[in-house]
């Protein structure tokens, strides 16, 4: 069969992105930034992930392994929430690679936040949640609102983008039941985001039937994503020989994807 297995990449790639301290998990960053995302959101960009997306924005820290800095959760917090409160923003995230593949060091973080007034959204493809239950039901005790990015409407879309084996489309659906299931109210501590760059309009509509089943809920709370073409995304979109149907230029992002 065609095409990778994300578990067996992610636990290769959680090798060499996070380490243990004296017991302590740490995780690489390339970067803590701010932005306008979300309203403004103050971020840490880790490096690594279980997906090789062949749109992805930050594709030269999370299809690799060799850039950035281990940081310990303490010192992640620190960047992150002097930013925050530098800039008077509400939230903040990891972004950039796949956040659970470090999930001790994730809590430890939430953990940290916790004490603040600060919202943690977690950024995540699923595909650890889907898989791992007491992931989940680890997170349900920290303030943290959950967004599942969906690679793709269908699994051969998902297949298509990744360059994974289809049938682990299915533990991004997985997460969301999970995090249902686990407490997590659906359109207001979890919802479903998608990569529709590359989706048709039928795709779209079993996607959003798909996710009425979970909870219909869901496909009211869908934050539709479209390819952003800065010029390294344009150099990895060519690489792949993947054409956009819809992509919008940096200097003309719709207000609905900020
Ligand atoms: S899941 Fe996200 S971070 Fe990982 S390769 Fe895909 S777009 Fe990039």
């Amino acid at each position: 069969m065609q095409g990778y297995d994300p578990f067996q990449l992610g636990e290769a790639v959680r090798r060499f992105v996070t380490r243990a301290v004296f017991g302590i998990e740490e995780r690489k960053y390339y970067r803590f930034r701010g932005g306008k995302w979300y309203g403004g959101i103050s971020t840490g960009d880790v490096v690594g992930c279980n997906l090789r997306c062949k749109f992805c924005w930050s594709w030269k820290y999370t299809h690799t392994t060799d850039k950035g800095e281990f940081y310990d959760p303490s010192k992640a917090f620190e960047k992150m929430h002097s930013i925050a409160k530098e800039r008077g923003y509400s939230y903040v995230r990891i972004s950039g690679g796949e956040p659970t593949l470090s999930f001790n060091h994730l809590l430890e973080l939430l953990k940290l936040f916790n004490e603040t007034n600060l919202t943690f959204i977690l950024e995540t493809n699923g595909l650890l949640l889907g898989k791992e239950k007491s992931y989940v039901k680890a997170l349900a005790n920290y303030n943290v609102v959950v967004r599942v990015s969906f690679k793709g409407a269908t699994e051969d879309e998902f297949a298509i983008l990744t360059s994974a084996r289809p049938e682990f489309y299915e533990y991004q659906f997985k997460a969301l039941e999970n995090l249902v299931e686990a407490g997590f109210r659906p359109g207001v501590d979890v919802y479903p985001a998608i990569m529709l760059s590359f989706s048709t309009d039928e795709s779209y509509s079993r996607f959003k039937e798909r996710l009425r089943k979970i909870d219909p809920k869901f496909a009211e709370a869908i934050d539709e994503e479209y390819v952003i073409l800065y010029p390294h995304v344009i150099e990895i979109l060519k690489r792949n020989k993947l054409r956009p149907r819809i992509a919008f230029t940096p200097d003309n992002i719709p207000t609905s994807m900020i």
